[in-house]
């Protein structure tokens, strides 16, 4: 029986909490005793150097060099890579190595495939793989969700992009309708709210306009914390 759950956090929008979203939710499904690998699939490196790898481009073997391994067709072993992280937590950490294969992938057959062919080895070791999109519909991106069984949207409450949405909806549904049937929005993440404003209420209002409740906002919204925007 297929146990896995793959998540992938993702929005077109930069600094929308992506990085963070993935993070705390790895943690704390660890925390809850799930076996999890968090993955980076972004070439800043930002969720590596979050979890204490402050310097991702000293790594050598990385989410690229698996993906690159999946592209020249060599054998390697599923765990190349994998760093083992204090809070309970699997790694697969993301340098600008990436970029390299992000090139590479545009002239590679079944391009949008690739991280599925490693996901499909590496899922029977854990519960929950989550993957940390890069801030782009990148071939990279799309391979995140030609693997995913569900999308977290991360959305910063007081810069709402109604467009930007509707084109990452778009994207999703389009892998869905080909490469990755299973694939569903979980859910929009209100992140970096204010209380003092009232985004949150006008947010769910517009998106409830907009998609007419087709598409799930979760009643948990994350407060703009000084203590995270400082880290
Ligand atoms: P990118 O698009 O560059 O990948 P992202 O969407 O992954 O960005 P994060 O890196 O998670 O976003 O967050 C962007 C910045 O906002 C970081 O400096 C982070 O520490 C800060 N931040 C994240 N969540 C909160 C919060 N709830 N309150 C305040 N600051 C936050
Ligand atoms: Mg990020």
């Amino acid at each position: 029986m297929e146990m896995c759950k793959v998540y992938a956090i993702a929005s077109q929008k930069g600094g929308v909490g992506k990085t963070t979203t993935a993070a705390n939710f790895g943690i704390e499904l660890a925390r809850e005793g799930y076996k999890v690998l968090l993955i980076d699939a972004d070439a800043q490196g930002s969720l590596t150097a979050s979890l204490g790898y402050t310097e991702p481009d000293r790594l050598d073997e990385t989410l690229a060099t698996v993906m690159g391994n999946i592209i020249k067709e060599e054998r390697f072993d599923k765990r190349l890579g994998i760093l083992h992280h204090q809070e309970g937590i699997d790694l697969l950490p993301c340098n600008i190595e990436l970029s390299g294969i992000e090139c590479s992938l545009v002239s590679t057959f079944c391009r949008e495939v690739v991280l599925s062919k490693y996901i499909y080895h590496i899922k029977h070791d854990y519960d929950y793989i989550i993957i940390d999109c890069a801030p782009s519909l990148s071939l990279i991106t799309i391979n995140a969700f030609a693997t995913a069984d569900k999308v977290i949207i991360p959305v910063q409450a007081a810069y709402l992009s109604l467009k930007g949405l509707e084109q990452l909806i778009k994207t999703i549904s389009k892998v869905k309708g080909g490469l990755n049937t299973k694939l569903g929005i979980d859910g929009i993440l209100i992140t970096m709210l204010n209380n003092r404003t009232n985004y949150a209420r006008e947010i769910v209002t517009l998106l409830d306009e907009a998609y007419g409740g087709a598409v799930h906002i979760y009643d948990s919204k994350i407060p703009f914390s000084v203590r995270a925007a400082e880290r």
